[in-house]
């Protein structure tokens, strides 16, 4: 029997973590697309609570725990001093591990003082997951993310400035049709000003039951199709020139999984990724998406396997039997992943 807490999710980086329930939910709790802590409520909890809990981590996991991942939604919203105190009760009960990461919000970062971020640093918790999701006002307004365009600047720069590893996610397609332009734009130009460790793609996914979910049903968010987001993380990429990062498309909700490199060096290489498929000829693109979609492909590369022609040629003409409109399929498909 375990008798300790943990919470829903972690980022994909963190799959082999050992994740640490430090605070309940999130305090927040109202962006438009996410569904993960709605009906729950946001508590922070006591570090003797936290504390017991990696005592009996400690018993179950012995010295086998490599890395750790605070949750939830927000832990660096605990008093600096108690967090610390949890950093080094995690850092004594396993000196193996390499890396103690956790998710931040920039409005708290934004808030917290350096020398506070510093001293958290130095207990020893190395990196921080910060959603930014879009660097355009416009669509942060849209989602209800309750945080501005420069609150994430600042929030990034600080958590830089304390010495951390910063991991940015950024969510094509999160503005819709009407804002893609300027997300894509002014997300990339944001994460210039921040110069992240690691930028992040995680495409969006309305899912049923969320408020972006009611607005794509009454017609106030006009998701983009498979094409529109290539064309989009093209024209976000294009805007990255002058950031040192590192890339990744670490999410299964991504179309392009290839979309990984060293920024400036791989710059060209993956843009070229997105012009390799822009450039396919349609049904090539519809083979592709669908076979990724399924789940039965990872990368470009894989596209020339007959076997797969046969299965999608068969799902196609279904389709076109039943009238279904391909894209609701991916869109449908894209739920499913998260
Ligand atoms: S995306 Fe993050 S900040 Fe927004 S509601 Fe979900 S957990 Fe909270």
């Amino acid at each position: 029997m375990v008798n300790f807490e943990q919470g829903p999710i972690r980022p994909p980086s963190e799959a082999g973590s050992l994740l640490v329930r430090v605070s309940r939910n999130c305090p927040w709790n109202r962006c438009a697309f996410c569904s993960v802590y709605k009906g729950s409520k946001f508590s922070l909890r006591a570090p003797a609570e936290v504390i017991a809990d990696l005592d009996e981590m400690k018993e179950f996991y012995g010295d086998a725990v490599r890395t750790v991942f605070l949750q939830d939604a927000n832990p660096l919203l605990t008093r600096p001093d108690d967090l610390i105190r949890i950093v080094e009760a995690v850092r004594e009960r396993f000196p193996n591990a390499g890396r103690i990461t956790a998710y931040a919000r920039s409005h708290t970062l934004a808030r917290r003082k350096v020398e506070d971020l510093e001293r958290i640093r130095q207990a020893g918790l190395d990196r921080i997951h910060v959603g930014m999701e879009s660097g355009c006002d416009a669509v942060l307004k849209l989602i209800c993310k309750g945080v501005t365009r420069a609150e994430q600047i600042e929030g990034g720069r600080r958590a830089k400035q304390a010495g951390f590893d910063l991991s940015e996610y950024v969510m094509p397609g999160l503005g819709g049709r009407a804002l893609t332009d300027a997300h894509a734009e002014d997300s990339a130009a944001a994460l210039v000003e921040i110069q992240p460790d690691f930028v992040r793609l995680r495409t969006t996914a309305v899912i049923p039951g969320t408020p972006l979910f009611e607005m794509q049903e009454k017609g106030e968010f006009e998701p983009l199709t498979e094409l529109e987001l290539v064309k989009e993380i093209r024209g976000f990429l294009s805007g990255l020139r002058g950031l040192t990062t590192r890339l990744e498309s670490d999410h299964i909700l991504n179309l392009l999984m290839e979309l990984r490199g060293d920024l400036p060096g791989d710059l060209d290489e993956l843009i070229g990724v997105c012009d390799q498929f822009l450039n396919l000829d349609d049904r090539l693109k519809l083979k592709f998406i669908l076979a990724r979609r399924m789940g039965w492909t990872g990368t470009l590369k894989h596209i020339d396997t007959p076997a797969l022609d046969r299965e999608i040629d068969r799902i196609v003409s279904e389709l076109k039997k039943k009238g279904v409109d391909p894209e609701e399929v991916f869109r449908e498909l894209r739920t499913h992943m998260v």
